[in-house]
This record gives structure tokens, C-alpha cells and sequence, in this order.
């Protein structure tokens, strides 16, 4: 998912700017896209809502956003890891309790939500939703005795697992990420107004500037006052920010926990290039768009032709979004066509960023097959995918997941590759350039923090 949020000192609206940021987080989540806001009128504060499925263009209403004013915004864009492709489930979740307004805006997955839900419906919650995010609130309202910031804090030490956080509380803007720092969150600024975002390519969009990452662990309170930096009183072993978001997941124009996810691409085809060569080849192409950046870093490294030889229908979305895999099928014939011409008689390598089910890569080798390429060797930037995400990501689980099913050779041949190589963990953590033990590799070595999934409960 996506998350966004803004705060204006000096009373400037800033929903146009929390539309066009979740705008360009549109490629974390295209399920449903809502925002929340304080209006204020007469009577005092209001939180208002709005949210609906699908795309941000399509899910909120412009008008209705040209016509609002407030200082004071979040927005979110989904896609479901937890619970349901609902409107129940889009977010921004909003609640009023004792202790005034609260909204909610969540990327990540809280794993210890099962049992936080089973603990509070056993003492009379009653849920709205299925999705995870909804046990904050539900905590918050649990300790009404506080102050509504301190029963967030209090609640967000009881979760375990991921979670990067846009969150309203009455007129002030908060932003909070897990103690592990796993999914990203940046925090900008342009003149009076500060910014909360999942990437910087959200505040390039407002002529906003990076400040800085939110640390792993810290809420940031923007109010009236400024800025005030408070911890997530938990001690944690080790951070764990995720590596897919630079493989795959972010945009290639976001800088995260201070690397460039360009660049980090880029590197990750050039070890590639390195420890799995191909001098045979005519030619190197990158499956597009994600596989494009490590394709040319692949050429660059191996003095091999870059070409640009399948070309992508830029009106499909991420086909791994969709959620069911009859569509997820046709999506590859949709959106990715090769160049015949480029390829005829020729040997070519194909650099995708990651091979999950396997489907995109079969496809697109039969597709070029047909074209007449002589050869096609397939070169993946990333380890094999071999375990699920708990934290956040929806990879599926591991009967889905072709790396898990079969070994390195079986799967060339399953997709009909002349040859078919990946990057090792090792290799993946040099390229991202953070201490090896701070960034999460669950998916690709198995390797979970705190065994992974359902995590006790300890309250
Ligand atoms: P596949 O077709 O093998 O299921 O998916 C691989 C393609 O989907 C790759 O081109 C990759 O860009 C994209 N992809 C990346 N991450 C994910 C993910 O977490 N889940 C899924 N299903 N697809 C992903
Ligand atoms: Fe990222 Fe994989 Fe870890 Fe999930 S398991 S947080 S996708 S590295
Ligand atoms: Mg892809």
C-alpha cells in the first residue's frame, strides 16, 4: 500500500496535494484509494472520509476535494494483503471515540492481529472490517484513559510485524513506523507544509523536498507547534527493511532509508552480469518496466547491445495486483508484446527483476520463441522467491510459488529457457549497500524475524 499524508501551518488546503501524491504512489496499491481530513467550520472540527475502489482517479471525487478545504489530510491506496478487496477494508479507517477523532492510514501487516482481535472481541469489540489495521484503533479506544497520542503509542508497542502509518488525531498529523523499519516512510517539506510519504516520489510530485526517512520505531507529531520526535518504547533486535521494495516494489525515482532505488537496480544487474554471464548472446533486453533498469545495468556491465525489445502496454496495470490468476494470465498477453523483427535469429538475454509465480516469464519466452529468437536466456536480480511475505508484500504462498515448487533446472525447463540464472542473497544485499544484518530476506532465504507469522500475543 500506499500512504500519504500533509499538514499546513498557515492554513493552506492541502488535499489537492494529498491527491496528487497518492497519485504517484499508485503503483503500491490499486484496489481502493481513500483520504480522511479535518474540516473546520462553525460548529468546530470534523473528520470527513472519503474512499472507493479501484484507481485514485476513479475511486475520489475531485469535486468534492476542490470544494473542501482543510489543513490537515491522509490518503491511502491498497492493495489487500490482509483481509479482503473490499470497500469495508479501504482506508483510510476512521473512528470518533471518547477522545476525539482518529484516522488511520497503513501500509504493512500487523502479524500479531489475529490474536489482538480475539483478545478485544472477547472483551466486547466489535470489529467493522477484516483488516488488520483496524485492531489500532481498537486498542486506542482500549486505553480512552489516555491521551489519545500516548494510548497510539501504547497500542503500536503491543504490535508486532509491519506497519508504516499516516494517522489523523484531532487537528494533527502523525506518522509512525514499526521498530524494524520494514516497509519505507519519508518525511518532507515545501515552505509551511510538511509531508508524510511511503516514497519520496510523492513529495518530487508537490515541489516537495526529502527531509529525511522516519527512523524505524519513531512517531513524528506535526502540529501547529512544529515537529516532535517520540519512540515506540520496544527494544528490537535487529531492523529489517525490506528488500523487495528495492527490487521490485518502490518506484525507481524513490530514495529509501537514504539509497537510490535506481541505483540499487542498476548494481543488482551489473553483479548479474558479473556471476551470471552470457558472452554468447547478441543482445540484452529487460523485461518491462520492472526488469528494465537491471537489464541495462546487465548490458553496461557485459559490453552486450542493450535493446528495448518487448514492448509494454502502459494502460495495464501491475499485473500481480490483480487477484485472481485467470486474469493475472491474460494480463500478460495484454501488456507485454515483443519486437519480432528485433529478435529474429538472434540470442537474447531477458533481465526480469523477479520470477513469483513464473507465469510472466513462460509467456513472454513463448512469445519471443514465436518471434524466432534462436536463444533466450533468462537472467533474474533477485534470489529466488521461495517464502511468503508475512510483512506486507502478497507474495503467495509457497505451492504458488515456483522457486519453492521446483529447483534452478527444473524451472528453466518448466519455462523454456535456453538457461536461467538468479542473483545470490549475498550479492542482493551488496547492491542495496545496507548492513546485511538491517534488511529483511525472508522471502528469498527464510530467514523471519521472530519466526515469522502467527507471533504469539504477549500483552
Ligand atoms: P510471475 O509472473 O512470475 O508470477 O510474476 C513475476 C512478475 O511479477 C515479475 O515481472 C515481477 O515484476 C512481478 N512481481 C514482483 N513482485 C511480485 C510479487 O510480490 N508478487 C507477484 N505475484 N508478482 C510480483
Ligand atoms: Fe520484503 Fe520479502 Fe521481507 Fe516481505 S519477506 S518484507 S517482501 S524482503
Ligand atoms: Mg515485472
Amino acid at each position: 500500500c500506499g500512504v500519504f499524508g500533509a499538514f499546513s501551518k498557515n492554513g493552506q488546503s492541502v488535499l489537492e496535494d494529498v491527491y496528487l501524491g497518492l497519485y504517484a504512489l499508485q503503483h503500491r496499491g490499486q484496489e481502493s484509494s481513500g483520504m480522511a481530513w479535518i474540516a473546520k467550520n462553525s460548529a468546530g472540527c470534523e473528520l470527513r472520509v472519503t474512499k472507493g475502489m479501484g484507481l485514485v482517479h476513479l475511486a475520489l471525487d475531485q469535486k468534492e476535494l476542490s470544494s473542501s478545504h482543510s489543513n490537515c489530510a491522509i490518503g491511502h491506496t491498497r492493495y489487500s494483503t490482509a483481509g479482503g478487496s473490499f470497500l469495508s477494508n479501504a482506508q483510510p479507517i476512521t473512528a470518533n471515540y471518547s477522545r476525539g477523532s482518529v484516522a488511520i492510514a497503513h501500509n504493512g501487516n500487523i502479524t500479531n492481529a489475529t490474536g489482538i482481535r480475539r483478545y478485544l472481541e472477547n472483551r466486547g469489540a466489535i470489529f467493522q472490517s477484516t483488516s488488520d489495521t483496524e485492531t489500532i484503533l481498537h486498542l486506542m479506544a482500549h486505553q480512552s484513559h489516555k491521551p489519545p497520542l500516548d494510548a497510539l503509542i501504547s497500542a503500536l508497542k503491543t504490535l508486532k510485524g509491519a506497519y508504516s502509518l499516516a494517522v489523523i488525531i484531532n487537528n494533527r498529523l502523525v506518522a509512525a513506523r514499526d521498530p524494524w523499519g520494514f516497509r519505507p516512510l519519508v518525511l518532507g517539506r515545501r515552505g509551511e507544509t510538511t509531508y508524510i510519504a511511503s516514497e519520496s516520489c510523492a513529495l518530487d510530485i508537490v515541489g516537495a523536498t526529502l527531509v529525511r526517512d522516519i527512523k524505524p520505531g519513531e512517531v513524528v507529531v506535526i502540529d501547529e507547534d512544529g515537529e516532535k520526535s517520540l519512540l515506540i518504547p520496544k527494544e528490537t533486535e535487529r531492523k529489517f527493511t525490506c528488500a523487495f521494495e528495492y527490487v521490485y516494489f518502490a518506484r525507481p525515482d524513490s530514495f529509501l532509508d537514504g539509497k537510490s532505488v535506481y541505483d540499487v537496480r542498476k548494481k543488482l544487474g551489473q553483479k548479474l552480469a558479473q556471476s551470471a554471464p552470457c558472452p554468447e548472446a547478441d543482445m540484452v533486453t529487460g523485461m518491462p518496466d520492472s526488469g528494465t533498469i537491471s537489464a541495462m545495468g546487465y548490458a553496461e556491465e557485459s559490453g552486450l547491445r542493450y535493446e528495448k525489445a518487448i514492448v509494454r502496454n502502459r494502460y495495464v496495470g501491475r499485473t500481480f495486483i490483480e487477484p485472481t490468476q485467470r486474469v493475472r494470465e491474460l494480463g500478460v498477453r495484454i501488456k507485454l508484446n515483443p519486437i519480432g523483427e528485433i529478435m529474429k535469429d538472434k540470442k537474447i538475454v531477458i533481465v526480469d527483476d523477479s520470477i513469483v509465480r513464473g507465469t510472466t516469464v513462460q509467456r513472454v519466452i513463448a512469445m519471443v520463441r514465436e518471434s524466432g529468437a534462436k536463444e533466450v536466456h533468462i537472467r533474474i536480480a533477485s534470489p529466488p522467491v521461495k517464502f511468503p511475505c508475512y510483512y506486507g508484500i502478497d507474495t503467495p504462498t509457497s505451492e504458488e510459488l515456483a522457486a519453492a515448487r521446483m529447483n534452478i533446472e527444473e524451472l528453466c525447463k518448466e519455462i523454456g529457457a535456453d538457461s536461467l540464472s538468479y542473483i545470490s542473497v549475498s550479492e542482493m544485499l551488496d547492491a542495496i549497500g545496507l548492513p546485511h544484518h538491517n534488511v529483511c530476506t525472508a522471502c528469498f532465504s527464510g530467514d523471519y524475524l521472530n519466526g515469522g507469522k502467527d507471533d504469539e500475543l504477549d500483552l
